[in-house]
C-alpha cells in the first residue's frame, strides 16, 4: 500500500508558501500568485525507497479557518511554518499559530534566504525559534530551489519517526 501524508503550510501572506508549495510539486517559481488561494496539492514520489504520497495544503490567510482547513488542521500529519528572512513581523507570528499546533512533526522554514541585502531575520533567531518549537530548521529559497525538497523529506522522516510504516 502507498503511504499518504497530509502535510500544512502555514504562514503570514507574502513568504512564499505558495512559491515553495509549487516548487516543490510541479517544479517550477511561481512569481506571482493570488495570494487568497488556499488549494491543495498532490505528490507522488519516493522518500528512503517507498513510495509515498503528499498532499499538501497551501494556506492562505489566517483570520478564519475554512471548511478544508480544518480538516486538514485535525489530520495533517504535519505543519511547515513559513517566515520570511526580509519580515520580522511575519517571523514573530509564528509563536502564535504555533499555538495553535500543539503537536509534531514541525519544520520552521525561513524563506527568500536569496535576498542576503534585506534580511531582518538572522540565521541564530531562527535556530533558536526551531529548538524553542522543537522543529527542524531551514532557511530556504523557492527562487533558487535551494532547500525546498529538504523541508518536506524532513516532514515525511519525523512522521516516519513516530509512526513506523508496520
Ligand atoms: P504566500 O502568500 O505565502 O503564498 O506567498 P507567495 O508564494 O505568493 O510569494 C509572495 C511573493 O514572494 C511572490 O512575489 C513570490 O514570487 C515571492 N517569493 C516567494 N518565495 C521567494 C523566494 O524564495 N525568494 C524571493 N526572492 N522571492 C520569493
Ligand atoms: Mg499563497
Amino acid at each position: 500500500m502507498v503511504r499518504e501524508y497530509k502535510f500544512v503550510v502555514l504562514g503570514n501572506g507574502g513568504v512564499g508558501k505558495s512559491a515553495l508549495t509549487v516548487q516543490y510539486v510541479q517544479e517550477f517559481f511561481l512569481v506571482r500568485y493570488d495570494p487568497t488561494i488556499e488549494d491543495s496539492y498532490s505528490k507522488t514520489t519516493h522518500i528512503d525507497g517507498e513510495q509515498i504520497i503528499l498532499e499538501i495544503l497551501d494556506t492562505a490567510g489566517t483570520e478564519q479557518f475554512t471548511a478544508m482547513r480544518d480538516l486538514y488542521m485535525k489530520n495533517g500529519h504535519g505543519f511547515i511554518l513559513v517566515y520570511s528572512i526580509t519580515s520580522q513581523s511575519s517571523f514573530n507570528d509564528l509563536r502564535d499559530m504555533h499555538e495553535m499546533i500543539l503537536r509534531v512533526p514541525l519544520v520552521l522554514c525561513g524563506n527568500k534566504c536569496d535576498l542576503v541585502d534585506q534580511r531582518v531575520v538572522t540565521t541564530e533567531q531562527g535556530v533558536s525559534m526551531g529548538l524553542q518549537m522543537n522543529a527542524s530548521f531551514y532557511e530556504s529559497s523557492a527562487l533558487k530551489n535551494l532547500n525546498v525538497e529538504e523541508l518536506f523529506v524532513d516532514l515525511v522522516r519525523q512522521v516516519n519517526r513516530i509512526q513506523p510504516k508496520k
